[in-house]
């Protein structure tokens, strides 16, 4: 049987690592010995296939030769949904959004509590496109799979809680546990 591809071997291991950051030597490991071109292998996936792999260009949370693919890539892209929306565009929705659903405070790779799996983030319109709502960057924001779905009950946490949120872990100054402690304390201030 023919080894895979190098380009294959990326393919998959993002696809095993999807919501978690990955780094430019765990790529160059699963590309193979002697592949030089795993860099151009990525941008292949960013750019022609349209895949949702973030780097530090587009966030500020991540540090260079580090790579986040935010969610598994449609295969036989939903347009209705995705049209218009190119991977930049969601990548500085995420950003803006600190990489923060913006109903229920998660970011990729937490546990969702109502679920017991990995949070994945989205990128959802805030005005349906069936009422008229565009792909643009101020109808767009952040939204973990649940949510997405509309699967969540989300009266508890206060948008402006997590607004803040976002800023807190956008700035990327703090540890996640430190952003927790000030998303427990301004959950406790702004909550119910
Ligand atoms: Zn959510």
């Amino acid at each position: 049987m023919p080894r895979p591809s190098s380009k294959e071997r990326i393919r998959q291991f993002f696809l095993a690592n999807i919501g978690t950051v990955v780094t430019s030597k765990q790529l160059r490991d699963a590309a193979g010995p002697g592949v030089s071109e795993w860099a151009r292998r990525v941008r292949e996936l960013r750019g022609e296939e349209g895949w949702p792999i973030l780097t530090n260009n587009d966030s500020a949370s991540l540090k260079p030769g580090e790579y986040l693919l935010t969610e598994r890539p449609t295969e036989t892209p939903d347009l209705a949904f995705t049209r218009g929306i190119s991977a930049k565009l969601r990548a500085e929705v995420l950003d803006r959004n600190g990489f923060t659903c913006q109903m229920c405070g998660l970011t990729p790779g937490e546990i969702d509590p109502s679920t017991g799996r990995k949070v994945r983030l989205h990128v959802g319109h805030i005005r349906d496109k069936s009422l008229g709502g565009k792909d643009e960057l101020s109808n767009l924001r952040a939204l973990c799979s649940t949510c997405n779905q509309g699967a969540k009950n989300v009266t508890g946490e206060k948008p402006t809680a997590i607004w803040l949120l976002s800023q807190v872990r956008r700035a990327g100054q703090d540890e996640r546990d430190q952003q927790r402690a000030v998303f427990d304390w301004l959950s406790r201030k702004f909550g119910p």
